[in-house]
């Protein structure tokens, strides 16, 4: 069997929704195996209709109790869910993460639901590009709805989280969360806030901080157009408050659309897909081109400038 006929398989096998046909295409997403071009042309005409929802916030805040509430919520709704824990931090994948993950064993049976996680294996950049593929796997699998959850925080978790159409920022009561999220850039991403663990003293004052924060943030250019993430509280654990999230991704996703946005995001997100893409093709020829060993010679001998030298790089790349 060809591999590109192995790569048709496997897709008309996720789209036929066997678990382990998905399985392994996003493992091999997260593998960057060189048929990634193939499994992308193969996945697109059953892409770009799913809701993704991306979740991050500190350990321990409530994310994967959140993130299975949201489970138990969209399948009553009857919509069909993917879960992507992404774990930039950790070497380690294929259930290391999930194999923990109690919360979510409620719903290792459902067929209308897909669980996965991801992990770095040690490339960073790599993750954050093999993330949307990943969701289009789950797409095609015919997942209406996507979760993904990032497991620590950091730049590179926000960076996962943003690549969704709607992003939660998770804080909890007492954590010093607020100051944390402002540090690592949240506050910017975040479409919508919720306080966890809403049941623990210090909740009132946690919903100040950050109504206070996106007060000062707020632009005085943003007008009544302008969306205003909402700070809503639950108690995950109790799926006290689940609604209101819920609730609360409705109404950004409807937002979106009525503003033109979903599709400018998408684009936005695409164009920085493409362009990550290309930028990769681009170093791995030049890194077989002639021509760059004979200019970097003349520019290491004073012949010429490095700029002159890149003009005619890439000149010679055309
Ligand atoms: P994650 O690391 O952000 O995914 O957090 P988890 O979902 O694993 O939750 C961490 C701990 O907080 C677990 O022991 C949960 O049972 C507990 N927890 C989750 N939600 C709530 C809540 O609303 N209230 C309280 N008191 N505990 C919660």
């Amino acid at each position: 069997m060809t591999v590109g006929n192995d790569v048709a398989r496997l897709v008309a096998e996720a789209r036929d929704g066997q678990a382990r046909a998905v399985a392994r295409l996003v493992s091999l997403v997260e593998d960057g195996d060189e048929r990634l071009g193939q499994i992308a042309a193969a996945l697109t005409p059953c892409t770009g209709q799913a809701v993704v929802i991306g979740l991050t916030g500190a350990p321990g805040v409530g994310k994967s109790t959140l993130t299975n509430a949201l489970v138990r919520a969209y399948r009553a709704q009857g919509r069909r869910v993917g879960v992507l824990a992404v774990d930039p931090s950790s070497p380690f994948t294929g259930g290391a993460i999930l194999g923990d993950r109690v919360r979510m064993q409620e719903h290792a049976t459902d067929p209308g639901v897909y669980i996965r996680s991801m992990s770095s294996r040690g490339n960073l950049g790599g993750l954050a590009a093999a993330t949307p593929q990943a969701v289009r796997v789950l797409e095609a699998a015919g997942c209406e709805v996507v979760l993904v959850e990032t497991v620590g925080v950091g730049q590179a978790e926000v960076e996962v989280a943003s690549l969704a159409d709607t992003t939660v920022v998770l804080l909890a009561p007492g954590m010093g969360d607020a100051i944390q999220a402002v540090k690592a850039g949240i506050l910017e991403v975040a479409d919508v806030f919720v306080v966890n663990k809403a049941d623990r003293d210090g909740v009132d004052a946690t919903v100040r901080d950050i109504k206070g924060m996106l007060t000062l943030a707020d632009r005085s250019g943003a007008d009544a157009e302008t969306w205003r993430p909402p700070v809503v509280r639950a108690v995950a654990e109790r799926g006290d408050g689940v609604e209101d999230v819920v609730a609360a991704l409705a109404k950004h996703h409807d937002h979106l659309v009525a503003h033109g946005e979903l599709t400018a995001r998408r684009e936005r997100r695409a164009a920085a897909e493409v362009e990550h893409i290309a930028v990769g093709l681009l170093r791995s020829r030049l890194g077989t081109v002639k021509v760059l060993q004979e200019l970097a010679a003349d520019v290491a001998a004073g012949r010429t400038d490095p700029y002159t030298a890149a003009h005619t790089l890439v000149g010679s790349m055309a």
